[in-house]
Formats: structure tokens, sequence, C-alpha cells
């Protein structure tokens, strides 16, 4: 059922994005790229930034890294209609290079109000810098290690609100280079299944 004021919350968030200027990103912005799926998700994956393809229709995932994603969730038979999708960053930075600490920080209180909005059950962070980031903001910073460590284990956040599930996950895209990972990616993501 469509919450009235869940709706109005992210519309909001929606209009402040299409006109931010908080970093220097917005400079070679086509579009932002906010957030899509369910807004009563009890999942949601939180990934780096819009690579060229997201950010020229403002749409998540819609490039090579999407047909990866929607594998993934095929194979746990879950549908994106079921889960929420959104980034770390709104927008692209260029030439897809690296996010910096500033732009992250400029962006977090968009993220922050999103996931206070869906309270989902489950939140998977997508490669390693919404793992490093956000498992410091989700007060997980003594159990971070590289992704290659502890992608795919459960750690548990009372930081935003009581007991989410904290997932890091490698980025689908890493697949793309080496298609090793995937097997890897298909079993992380088997997790999902089991804590449904
Ligand atoms: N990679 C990301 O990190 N985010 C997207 O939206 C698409 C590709």
């Amino acid at each position: 059922m469509i919450n009235k004021d869940t709706e109005k919350q992210l519309k909001k968030i929606k209009k402040e994005v299409l006109i931010c200027q908080k970093c220097s990103l917005y400079k070679d912005r086509i579009y932002p790229v906010i957030g899509e799926g369910n807004h009563q998700a009890k999942i949601v994956f939180i990934a780096e930034a819009p690579g060229l393809s997201e950010s020229k229709s403002g749409h998540l995932f819609c490039g090579p890294s999407g047909k990866i994603l929607d594998e993934l969730l095929d194979s746990i038979e879950i549908k994106r209609q079921d889960i929420y999708i959104t980034n770390l960053l709104k927008d692209r930075p260029p030439n897809n290079r690296d996010p910096k600490v500033e732009e992250i920080n400029a962006c977090y209180p968009y993220l922050e109000r999103q996931i206070k909005i869906i309270k989902p059950a489950v939140i998977c962070l997508l490669g390693r810098y919404p793992m490093q980031f956000l498992m410091e903001k989700f007060g997980l910073e003594k159990e971070i290690q590289p992704i290659s460590k502890i992608h795919g284990q459960v750690f548990i956040s009372n930081q935003l609100f009581g007991g989410i599930k904290i997932i890091p996950l490698y980025h689908p895209a890493v697949s793309i280079y080496n298609a090793n990972m995937k097997s890897v990616l298909i079993k992380d993501f088997q997790i999902l299944k089991e804590i449904e």
C-alpha cells in the first residue's frame, strides 16, 4: 500500500537533488540519479555513483552493471520492484573517477533521509566506497576490513534505528572485468534469500 507521507518525503528529496549544487559534480550533470524501486522495501541496495548510462537516463543500474544486478536478483527470485536501489553519490563523477570524500559528505544527508524514510531491514553495500563510508556511519567502523574479507557477511547496526542488517557485497561490475567473480556474487546473494 502506498504511504502518502513516504511518497511526499521522497519527492521532496528528488526536488532538492535536481537542483543540488553542494559539490562540483552538478557542473557535469545530465540527470542526477536519485533512487528507484519499492518505497516500502525490506532490502535497500546502495552502490557507488551513477555511470554514463545512468546519468544519461536518470535511472539506476540501466547499463552493463544493471544487467548483472538483474541476473543476481533473478538467481534469488527477487524482483527489482521488490527492492530499493540508490547510490552514495547522486551525480556521476567525470570519467567514472572515484568519489571524493567531500562529494560523499555533501551527498550523504540525502541518502540518510532516504534510509530513514524507507526503514529497510537489510542494507546491501555494493563495493568498497559504500562499504567503507557507510559502515563507519552505521557505527561498524571496528568491523571494517578489505571487502575481499567481509563480503557476504551480515553485521547489525543500531545507529539509525533498531537492528538493520548491513551486508557488504562486491559491486556487480567486478564480474565484467573478472568473470570468476560472478560465482562469488551469486553465492553472496544467497544470503538475502536466507534472511528474508
Ligand atoms: N554503478 C553504480 O555504482 N551505480 C549505478 O547506479 C550504476 C552503476
